[in-house]
């Protein structure tokens, strides 16, 4: 998924006004944060292949520090205690692990079995929405409004341009990622997937008073 996982982030505003959105968006993306750095430092593989499942073309080779389930949960725990040591926020904290761990999900329901259960295991998993493009698109699409609607009425945004202006960008995005030519590379994909920090900018710029 990709908006998917903001829409819970956007989402994650009905149950607590802390922690920022800026913070909501790193930790529901946390493993595509980090996937591309580890592409690039050649920790982590992939490959395209036109028609690898219906949605994308990329082919998850290996990515078991940023994709396996217990690295998700190891990820969790850290990004929750970290908030925790600065600020003792308890239900913040336990909300942004939850977060790191709920982009595992999402991607276990869309991906093809290409998820591993662990660093330490040959076990991969993932239901394959990603192969029922219409079903997918509607899903992730349904997620992302209702995450849009939520966050909208319990943070009442005040820069309510910049708030629309980073929504419509999102589905742009989203169907360019879709409809779009293929990318050229592994190396291009990598070095733009870096580009996700900038909606995590955003949100920071969307939320200072
Ligand atoms: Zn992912």
């Amino acid at each position: 998924m990709f908006i998917g996982h903001y829409a819970l982030g956007l989402a994650s505003r009905k149950i607590s006004k802390l922690p920022s959105l800026a913070l909501l968006f790193i930790a529901a993306q946390w493993l595509d944060l980090i996937w591309p750095i580890f592409v690039l430092l050649g920790i982590e593989t992939f490959h395209i292949e036109i028609g690898n499942t219906q949605i994308t073309p990329l082919s998850f080779d290996f990515y078991p520090y940023s994709h396996s389930l217990l690295m998700a949960i190891v990820w969790g725990l850290m990004l929750g205690t970290v908030y925790y040591l600065f600020t003792k926020n308890k239900q913040g904290s336990t909300l942004l692990g939850a977060l790191v761990l709920s982009h595992w999900v999402l991607d276990f329901i869309t991906h093809r079995p290409d998820l591993p259960l662990s660093p330490f295991s040959d076990v991969k998993v993932g239901l394959g929405l990603w192969n029922h493009s219409v079903l997918a698109i509607i899903i992730e699409l349904g997620l992302f409004i209702l995450g849009t609607v939520l966050y909208y009425r319990y943070a009442k945004p005040q820069k309510k341009i910049s708030f629309w202006l980073l929504i419509g960008f999102f589905v742009v995005i989203y169907f360019m990622n879709i409809l779009g030519a293929p990318p050229p590379n592994v190396q291009a994909v990598a070095w733009s997937a870096n580009l996700m920090w900038l909606f995590v900018i955003w949100a920071w710029w969307i939320e200072k008073k």
